[in-house]
């Protein structure tokens, strides 16, 4: 028996009722939470032991109550772990089932955006609506104007709110938001920086060349 399946097995069985792993794995469920971890070290799947995980999802056992923060994977590779979409179905298919797991994790990681943008809501009363129309963008999965992103950093920033700047969208489709970026401040520029995403980054690179 190979390393990964000695591992779940030890950590599965004495929290669930059935002795037989196959079995036993049916009695778990994706509860839809998503941890999501700024720095990976120290951080293992707790059913196959993998270690450096960005984040973890959480299985539960409704039979003994146990529940175990594990990887993404071990739960698609064992496909008796029940992951269950909005009516309460259990998905069964491999692609539908990572899709949900990704879904949850990103809206996991769009709350971690947003809850910064409200902390800095309640106290910035002179830019609430600017605040507001760039939380209703990244809601929704938009992303926010360059000058927008770097008036919440730089107020976030000012307050001592803490936030991660690479888990926030930028939009640079349209004119407007292109022109923004060319005539902003290299200071600026670098603190919206980790919100571009790679893409970004390539097409406007002569921008961020020291
Ligand atoms: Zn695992």
């Amino acid at each position: 028996m190979n390393h990964w399946l000695a591992n779940s097995r030890r950590n599965l069985l004495p929290r669930s009722v059935a002795a037989c792993f196959e079995t036993a794995l049916a009695e778990w469920l994706f509860t839809g939470r998503v941890i999501v971890y700024a720095e990976s070290r120290g951080i293992r799947c707790e059913l196959c032991e993998h270690p450096h995980l960005s984040h973890h999802y959480e299985i539960s056992n409704d039979r003994t109550g146990h529940a175990l923060l594990v990887g993404s994977r071990c739960i698609l590779k064992f496909a008796d772990i029940r992951v269950l979409d909005g009516e309460g179905r259990a998905i069964t298919e491999y692609a539908q089932r990572r899709r949900h797991l990704r879904e949850a994790l990103k809206v996991e990681l769009r709350q971690r955006a947003l809850a910064p943008l409200r902390e800095l809501w309640q106290l910035d009363r002179h830019n609430r609506a600017e605040i507001e129309r760039a939380a209703e963008r990244l809601e929704t999965g938009r992303g926010v104007s360059p000058a927008t992103l770097s008036l919440v950093f730089a107020e976030m920033e000012r307050r001592g709110i803490e936030y991660e700047p690479h888990l926030y969208k930028i939009t640079l489709r349209d004119a407007s938001s292109h022109r923004e970026l060319m005539a902003m401040p290299q200071a600026e520029r670098e603190l919206i920086r980790p919100a571009l995403s790679n893409e970004q980054l390539r097409r406007y690179a002569r921008l961020f060349e020291e």
